[in-house]
């Protein structure tokens, strides 16, 4: 017999119990007029949808966090925060990074204009496999 999970359903059939797949968080971020679901609540294009509406004049809604499960359906990945999901692989290209002035091993996953002609590197570093955001200065292939 397969496990239950406290709601007494399969774990993989329970909405509530269900873990998320690689590069999903368990709690995501939504607002309530956006198209996608977010990773990490000050994902930039979280923060950048939220300019966009007010300077068209439409109401901002406020950020909230939602079950994985609850939205994946419903909602696309965001692009940027959900990039490790959306490659369908793990990254492998591999690099280094700069962090607290020591150079350490990563995988580069994909890059975005910041501000001030900078550029923004978002990589996992090999050993903890945490995602990481550098600036382009502190990022070698
Ligand atoms: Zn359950
Ligand atoms: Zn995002």
């Amino acid at each position: 017999m397969s496990e239950r999970c406290i709601h007494d359903l399969i774990f993989d059939h329970c909405a509530d119990c269900k873990k998320p797949p690689k590069g999903i968080n368990e709690f995501v971020y939504v607002t309530e007029q956006g198209q996608a679901f977010h990773n990490w609540s000050d994902c930039a294009f979280l923060v950048a949808g939220q300019d966009f509406a007010e300077r068209k004049g439409l109401d901002t809604h406020e950020v909230v966090a939602k079950k994985w499960s609850l939205v994946f359906s419903v909602r696309g990945a965001c692009e940027w925060c959900c990039a490790v999901y959306l490659m369908k692989k793990l990254p492998d290209l591999e690099s280094i990074v700069r962090i607290n002035s020591e150079w350490i091993p990563a995988y580069y996953v994909r890059d975005r204009y910041k501000a001030n002609y900078r550029r923004e590197v978002q990589v996992v570093l090999k050993n903890s496999e945490n995602i990481k955001l550098v600036d382009e200065g502190d990022f070698k292939h």
